[in-house]
């Protein structure tokens, strides 16, 4: 993997976690949230950006799968796991609850300032993927896609990856950023790591 400076993202801590939006303490600073289809590899993803190798376990603790968690970078200021949707096997209400957990917090909440978006290179822009575009989009917030496991195709497939994403969201923002990505080789990380302190004002 890259030797990438994690500056202040490799303090962050597991914080606490929620299911529904009336349990979060009123006062909260911003947050960039994590969203993708479960397998995607955003744990893998937020482990690559702190630089930290079990964070993001603390989502995938029994119970807190549905959750959405909250790790903490200098104190006051978030990341934030969202749930992962897409998962085939859990039950259509279960799914239907998670989805509206999902787009509720991402309209309802001021603190964000930016969404990573997680896709597998390989099959971008699934349904679920499109649909949380479509409520966040509006928001005229930025985004980052990361498009990840980009270490499974070669170098040259990375571009019309990137063309393919940006081409469907171009016309609805002109605030992001399409990234070639891997958790597991650091492809991308450091654009990943810039853009996120970025916007948090670390
Ligand atoms: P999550 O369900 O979205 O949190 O995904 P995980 O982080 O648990 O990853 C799902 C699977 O994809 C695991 O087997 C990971 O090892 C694998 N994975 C995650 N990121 C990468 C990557 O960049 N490259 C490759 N080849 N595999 C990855």
């Amino acid at each position: 993997m890259n030797r990438v400076k994690t500056d202040h993202l490799g303090s962050c801590k597991f914080c606490f976690s929620v299911s529904e939006l009336h349990q979060l303490p009123l006062k909260m600073g911003k947050e960039v949230v994590f969203a993708g289809r479960s397998n995607s590899g955003k744990s893998s993803v937020l482990n690559a950006i702190t630089g930290q190798k079990s964070l993001a376990r603390s989502s995938k603790t029994p119970g807190r799968t549905q959750h959405i968690n909250f790790f903490s970078v200098e104190g006051s200021k978030f990341l934030v796991d969202l749930p992962g949707y897409g998962y085939a096997k859990a039950p259509k209400t279960l799914k239907k609850s998670w989805e509206n957990l999902l787009t509720n917090y991402v309209t309802a909440r001021t603190q964000i300032c930016g969404l990573v978006l997680i896709m597998d290179i390989r099959h971008p822009l699934q349904e679920k993927d499109l649909l949380l575009l479509d409520v966040f989009l509006p928001t005229g917030k930025p985004i980052i896609c990361l498009l990840n496991k980009a270490d499974k195709i070669s170098k040259q497939r990375f571009k019309g990856a990137e063309i393919k994403v940006a081409k469907t969201i171009q016309f609805h923002s002109a605030n992001f950023k399409v990234v070639s990505f891997s958790a597991t080789r650091g492809i991308g990380l450091a654009m990943a790591r810039k853009t996120i302190i970025k916007w948090l004002e670390l």
